[in-house]
């Protein structure tokens, strides 16, 4: 049974890969692992061999006919595109005298591995069809994942987002939400923990709706079944982060109610008290006309809640001032929110049309001019909010995570507690230690006592 899988050819610079599905229902959901993580890292398929970077053939070794077909289809491919990887049960079948039997009959291809390769696969197309990348709509820092220092790694749940938010064209360039199998995530972290990673970063467009795509499917992982869904994925890297004192940092959630059950695990230590939270407005009007995820939620309410379950949670979160149709009391009502909701870490764009959103069409766009001294004025507010916050941990000691020291820090160094994410929010300034005997090295936890604050950072002294 043949299953050709391929959508159709857009005119885009990103990778192409066609894809030929052979065989049974198993081998069947191998291919949709492989394309799912194809989607997941923004790679395109394509319809033809010709019109493709390169071709990966899943292919079926049960019967004679079934081996001939996928050798044929092999052939096909490099003829017709000259780039192939070859998965599925044929690549683990052994030919004449014992050496892989696809690798003697075609010889030229780029990769050949068993069933159940996914991560194989994924590793053999990155080194032939190098992963795409978009500033616009990347997540991950524009150097990707591997470029990070080897103490944090971000990890991607998810690609795509179901809402349509009236501002955001991602949707559009990315698609549906497109959750990756729980075990594949898993087993990420793992590796990545494995590697030296003390500080895992989760994210994704909605890191709220993971799983929903699937319908919160029941996966594995470490042979034990485990829930696409995000209360079950904190949980278990939880777990894993635990047995190599890593931290876990979440982004980009939404303030669903689900969300309420990961306050427990936060404040156990679990996933580190920090949560980031797009709000990007606070009056219930404009959230409408923006079509924000969750505009229905009380929020003010929920983060009293979330306070009240962790007292230490940060909440760091971005907005947008003069959203078209945003009234000077609208305005003042998302400055009142930033001041009661005590937001800790505020980013504040001034609103910029998009090409192709439908927010462009909304009546009332505000001068550039009004917008800006919007954006002004809530950072003066958020800054005063942020600034007070920060005083209160004068005096208190912390867990901070090296990111820089020189000569074993003996001039001290640069690092993070768990109230900072790496990139966008503030450091913690660490002097030189007073004990001679004191050394900070990167990607090393030090214990450190909070002596000043210096405009969004903390100073302090190691102890
Ligand atoms: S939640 Fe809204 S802003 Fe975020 S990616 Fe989806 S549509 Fe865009």
């Amino acid at each position: 049974m043949t299953q050709a899988t391929l959508a159709a050819n857009t005119p885009t610079a990103v990778p192409k890969i066609g894809f030929v599905s052979l065989g049974c229902p198993k081998a069947l959901t191998d291919s949709e692992l492989i394309l799912t993580q194809l989607r997941a890292e923004g790679y395109e398929t394509s319809k033809t061999f010709a019109g493709a970077d390169l071709v990966i053939v899943n292919t079926c070794g049960f019967i004679d006919d079934a081996v001939k077909e996928s050798l044929d289809t092999i052939g096909e491919a490099l003829a017709e595109n000259g780039k192939v990887i070859v998965t599925g049960c044929l690549g683990a079948k052994a030919g004449e005298g014992g050496g892989n039997l696809v690798r003697q009959m075609h010889p030229s291809v780029l990769a050949v591995t068993g069933p159940h390769a996914t991560q194989e696969v994924m590793d053999a197309v990155h080194l032939h069809s190098p992963k795409p990348h978009d500033p616009f709509v990347d997540l991950v820092p524009a150097q990707g994942v591997k470029l990070t220092p080897r103490h944090y790694a971000y990890l991607k749940v998810s690609e795509g987002c179901n809402h349509r938010c009236s501002f955001c064209i991602i949707p559009s360039m990315r698609g549906d939400l497109v959750s990756r199998p729980i075990g594949d995530v898993l087993g990420e972290a793992q590796r990545l923990f494995e590697s030296g990673v003390k500080e895992l970063l989760v994210i994704s467009q909605d890191t709220s709706a993971y799983g929903v795509d699937v319908k919160y499917r029941t996966g594995f992982w470490d042979g034990r079944p485990v829930k696409t869904h995000m209360t079950d994925l904190c949980e278990k890297l939880s777990e894993i982060a635990a047995l190599h004192g890593a931290w876990v940092r979440l982004h980009y959630v939404y303030p669903y109610p689900h969300v309420d059950h990961i306050l427990p695990l936060m404040a156990s230590g679990g996933v580190l008290p920090y949560l980031d939270v797009p709000f990007q407005h606070s009056h219930p009007d404009v959230l409408k006309r923006m079509k924000r995820p969750a505009n229905g939620e009380k929020n003010l309410e929920r983060l009293q809640r979330w306070r009240e379950a962790c007292p230490e949670i940060v909440i760091r979160s971005t907005f947008i001032a003069g959203f078209p149709g945003e009234t000077e009391a609208e305005f003042e009502h998302l400055l009142g929110f930033i001041r009661e909701a005590e937001i800790d870490r505020a980013g504040c764009f001034a609103y910029s049309a998009v090409s192709g959103a439908t927010a462009n069409d909304l009546p009332g766009m505000l001068p550039m001019a009004v917008r800006e001294a919007r954006r002004a004025r809530f950072m003066e507010v958020a800054e005063a909010v942020s600034s007070a916050k920060l005083a209160r941990r004068v005096g208190a000691t912390m867990q901070v995570l090296i990111d820089s020291a020189s000569a074993l820090g003996r001039k001290g160094g640069v690092g993070r507690s768990y109230a900072d994410a790496p990139e966008i929010d503030g450091v913690v300034k660490l002097l030189p230690p007073e004990k001679a005997s004191k050394t900070l090295k990167v990607g090393e936890f030090t214990r450190a006592r909070i002596v000043g604050t210096q405009g969004h950072d903390l100073i302090a002294q190691p102890i």
